[in-house]
């Protein structure tokens, strides 16, 4: 988590340094960022986003209303919560511009140290709930996307993904393969040595998959044992060189139980008229060609 941020504007220097002192004195780790005009308050929003912004309402050329006006009517800026300092303090003229323009408080000078500390402490708590409340967002839509056992990516995301992948194809003329890759008699992998030695099968071929494709490419659990290769910017002779380097890996690596596995792999490549749906078939199709012919090899489609 970043510091939380505070942006001191004020056209009166020594009022920033009193402030920069008080806030000091209370607050450890907060970063604080000085400006002592509008021109220089909206570059230093832009380079160093504040997390709140303690602004001067008198302040010539562009006063403090002129400017949070102009803060709140740019998308990027429009969020960032202001606390107005002054010293003329005319609570109508405050609510009639203050308020309307969104700022949410304001402070009179002199400073009165215990207000401004208890409305700071406020902001870094509404801060950290904030910035709690985004990661755990963004932990829920990396769930949301991925498959539990394996952690690969899901099947629901392969849908959108190669969605967007075959437009990408289509917009740059650039090559999109996939490979459809499936452990072979993995029923008897359960049978023989039950479920859970067949989950860590699972897990440890994902992690062999993920190990071993480029960092463009992305992986799928499809469903039960059936996993997709998605492959930007590679045509099927270069998908092909990599399902034989999974294939060799297979060979030479030992699992616990059973100690060896093999695995069938059908490969296509995106030609124009395809759609998702008909990429897929053709690899699976493929895959499908090596099951009914011995198993443990590639083909294409
Ligand atoms: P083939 O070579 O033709 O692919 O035969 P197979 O036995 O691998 O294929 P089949 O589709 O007949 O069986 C797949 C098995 O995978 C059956 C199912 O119980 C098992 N399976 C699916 N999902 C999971 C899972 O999450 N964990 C475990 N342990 N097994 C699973
Ligand atoms: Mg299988
Ligand atoms: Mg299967």
């Amino acid at each position: 988590m970043g510091k939380f941020t505070i942006l001191v504007v004020d056209d009166n220097k020594n009022n920033i340094f009193t402030l920069r002192c008080l806030l000091e004195d209370e607050f450890k780790d907060i970063a604080l960022e000085e400006a002592i005009n509008y021109q220089e308050a909206l570059q230093k929003v832009i380079i160093t986003p504040p997390d709140l912004i303690l602004l001067d309402v008198q302040m010539p050329e562009v006063d403090g209303f002129e400017l949070a006006n102009i803060l709140k009517s740019d998308s990027q800026t429009k969020d960032i919560p202001i606390i107005f300092l002054t010293a003329f303090f005319k609570e109508d003229e405050f609510v009639q511009r203050g308020y309307n323009l969104g700022a949410i408080d304001y402070l009179t000078k002199p400073i009165k140290e215990k207000r401004l500390y208890n409305k700071i402490h406020f902001h870094i708590q509404m801060y950290n709930q904030e910035q709690q409340l985004k990661e755990h967002n963004i932990t829920l839509k990396k769930q949301l996307i991925t498959d539990q056992l394996t952690k690969l990516y899901n099947r629901k995301h392969f849908d959108e993904t190669i969605e967007k992948e075959i437009q990408r194809a289509k917009r740059y003329n650039t090559a999109l393969s996939i490979i459809v890759a499936d452990i072979d008699f993995f029923k008897k992998v359960n049978d023989n040595y039950g479920h859970i030695a067949g989950d860590n099968i699972l897990s440890e071929f994902a992690s062999i998959i993920k190990n071993n494709i480029r960092a463009t490419d992305m992986a799928f659990r499809y469903g039960g044992e059936e996993f997709v290769i998605l492959l930007p910017n590679t045509t099927s002779q270069e998908a092909k060189l990599l399902a034989k380097k999974l294939r060799k890996i297979l060979k030479e690596h030992t699992f616990t139980n059973p100690k060896q596995i093999t695995c069938s792999f059908g490969i296509s490549e995106y030609k124009d008229k395809d759609t998702k749906e008909t990429l897929f078939k053709k690899a699976d199709e493929a895959l499908y060609y090596v099951k009914n012919n011995g198993r443990d090899n590639i083909a294409i489609k």
